[in-house]
């Protein structure tokens, strides 16, 4: 089974003291959250933030990602953040938003070196996917995606491969309040995302890869997504500038996840699917 991974994407929002107050609101709750094992729990800050945070979750199974890096380990690339100094202070980095990709030009290739970059150094991407308006409206979803998944991991080993998280983002969705339905999120998962993972490795991995929803998740209208089989939790933007909001995701995470290890008899099983205890 697939640990859903709750991540909050802040953008370019909070100080670091408004940082600090968000986290003070939320570090109990989401602490216990992710101590239950069911839900792994990311806040991503502002660079500057993230010192500010990650000392206020030292010692919780709080985790902290950072919401870009650069590929080159270390020089002149004036304005530019390394992996390594991300990995000091981050678990994981969120690579390839659309944000990015639209503002600062970020394309299929520069994800491809961030990735690698970022595994280099233990770093773990949320590699983010999804397709515009345009190309939703023209039906070209399922080939967007799936090309901007080849361009993402060109060249990973199965291994590296396991080792990220996608982020299935339709652009149309994301800070707009009109989400996709968690239905056909779902079906673009399966069929564009865990399909090209099993071209490209093998149905194992493709079934083995974490991928969240993202695009207007709210507290409202989470669950409709964490109930699908294919998606495994959701980056969170503007909800998860809200403590009670980004508890309420993190909450319902580990509600439908509780309900996922329930076999169709109704006992639970472990991690790998397992049944904990024997007929
Ligand atoms: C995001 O930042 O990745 C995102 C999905 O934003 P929002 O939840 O605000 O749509």
């Amino acid at each position: 089974m697939r640990t859903p991974i709750v991540a909050g994407n802040w953008k370019m929002n909070k100080t670091i003291n408004e940082a600090r107050e968000l986290v003070t609101a939320m570090k109990n709750d989401l602490a216990q959250l992710a101590a239950t094992g069911q839900v792994e729990i990311v806040l991503c800050p502002p660079f500057l933030a993230i010192p500010a945070v990650a000392a206020l979750v030292q010692g919780t199974p709080i985790q902290v990602g950072a919401q870009n890096v650069f590929w080159e380990t270390k020089g002149a690339f004036t304005g530019e953040v390394s992996p390594a100094m991300v990995r000091e202070l981050c678990e994981y980095v969120i690579i390839g938003h659309s944000e990015r990709r639209q503002y600062f030009g970020e394309t299929d290739e520069s994800v491809n070196k961030k990735v690698r970059a970022a595994l280099a150094q233990q770093l773990k991407p949320i590699v983010c996917v999804g397709e515009n308006l345009q190309q939703n409206e023209a039906g070209q979803t399922q080939a967007v995606v799936s090309t901007q998944v080849r361009g993402a991991f060109r060249d990973l080993t199965r291994d590296q491969a396991r080792g990220i998280v996608i982020a299935y983002e339709p652009v149309w969705a994301i800070g707009t309040g009109k989400a996709a339905s968690g239905v056909v999120a779902n079906t673009i998962i399966e069929s564009a995302i865990r399909r090209t993972l099993a071209e490209l490795y093998d149905e194992s991995t493709a079934q083995t890869i974490r991928v969240q929803y993202g695009g207007s998740v709210n507290a409202k209208n989470v669950t409709e997504f964490f109930a699908q089989p294919n998606i495994d939790g959701a980056l969170v933007g503007g909800a998860s500038l809200v403590a009670a909001d980004f508890i309420a995701i993190c909450q319902a995470a580990v509600k439908c996840n509780d309900g996922r290890r329930m076999t169709d008899d109704g006992r639970r099983t472990t991690d790998d699917g397992r049944r904990m205890t024997d007929d």
